[in-house]
């Protein structure tokens, strides 16, 4: 099986540790649960998005840009390993961060500005709403700017979690029944659900949706589909997916997103006191939640073989220490 042809650059590192959650599965008494650990991805603290990184910098590389420029909210991951991989190429970059210039820098905003990159806060428009603005002035300036869709997440960076699926492949020999993760800007769920088509996998590809706003007008579940679609056509040009491979669990949005509610805080503390693992309060925290109370509602069988994709985030749980303590009458 050979993994999808684009080029990519070396950023992380790979493969990420795949191991049984003994303690969690025993606690549960439910189906066994795996991890796959993408929080061990390598770049500035590890995470999903550099997967994304390597085919979509490799394609700025080839395209002669100077510089970087993404968007995300103000403790996104995302961001964060966009200006470490910026740093590491010698690359300008440029963040769109959605509210405004906290009077102090934590977790992940404490990381991009360490990186070097250049903060422009965009009040509520979180979803890079200013950046062809951006993109405009800094060509006047005689730069030549390369923009990273928001969340990594088109064909070429979804391309990074059919790669990501390969290499869960070669780790294993018994498939998953499922792979559960966060589902946010898409290319995760994407790449995963294209790959999965594409070696016609036994597995769904089951994402917890994160954020109940779409990114660009048109429903989540139809970008999905458009997205798992063209990195399908890729990897098998006459293969089709259709909306029922969709599996997008929305049951778990709880305030929105970025607020950290009982089921988030309650899923991070108990991956971190059964098994030393650190989730983050906005993505994992949440998919987990949802993996939590599907196990407890019955969903799934005693034989069922799950797989917990771990997509990174942790450094964002010191952006919400206060919020912590106040909620554990600490
Ligand atoms: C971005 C992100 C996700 C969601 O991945 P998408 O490909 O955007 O859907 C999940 N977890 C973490 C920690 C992230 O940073």
């Amino acid at each position: 099986m050979l993994p999808p042809l684009s080029e990519r650059i070396a950023l992380g590192v790979f493969p990420t540790p795949l191991s049984p959650l003994r303690r969690l599965s025993e606690h549960l008494g439910g189906p066994s649960i795996w991890i796959k650990r993408d929080d061990l991805s390598g770049l500035a603290l590890g995470g999903n998005k550099v997967r994304k990184l390597e085919y979509l910098l490799q394609n700025a590389l080839t395209e002669g840009a100077d510089t970087l420029i993404t968007a995300g909210a103000i403790q996104s991951n995302h961001c964060r390993q966009t200006a470490a991989a910026a740093a590491s190429l010698g690359l300008e970059c440029h963040l769109v961060l959605g509210g405004y210039a906290p009077p102090l820098l934590q977790g992940n905003l404490l990381l991009d500005s360490l990186f070097g990159a250049h903060l422009h806060f965009a009040g509520s428009k979180r979803k890079g709403e200013d950046i062809p603005a951006l993109a405009e002035s800094l060509i006047a300036a005689g730069k030549r700017p390369y923009v990273v869709p928001y969340g990594g997440s088109n064909k070429l960076g979804a391309l990074g979690f059919a790669n990501a699926l390969v290499e869960l492949c070669r780790q294993t020999q018994e498939p998953f029944s499922h792979i559960v993760f966060a589902s946010s800007s898409g290319g995760t769920h994407a790449g995963l659900l294209a790959a999965a088509k594409w070696m016609a996998l036994p597995t769904q590809i089951l994402g917890i949706r994160i954020d109940k706003e779409e990114n660009n007008g048109s429903p989540f579940q139809q970008q999905l589909l458009s997205l798992s679609q063209d990195v399908l056509t890729d990897l098998e040009p006459l293969a089709n997916l259709s909306a029922e491979d969709i599996v997008l669990n929305e049951d778990y949005l709880g305030q929105g997103y970025g607020v950290m509610g009982e089921p988030e805080q309650e899923a991070i503390s108990l991956m971190a006191s059964l098994e030393g693992i650190l989730l983050d309060p906005v993505y994992t925290g949440r998919a987990m939640a949802g993996l939590l109370d599907l196990v407890q509602k019955g969903h799934f069988s005693a034989e069922d073989k799950i797989l917990f994709w771990h997509t990174g985030g942790a450094p964002a749980i010191f952006a919400y220490a206060d919020e912590w303590a106040a909620n554990r009458h600490l």
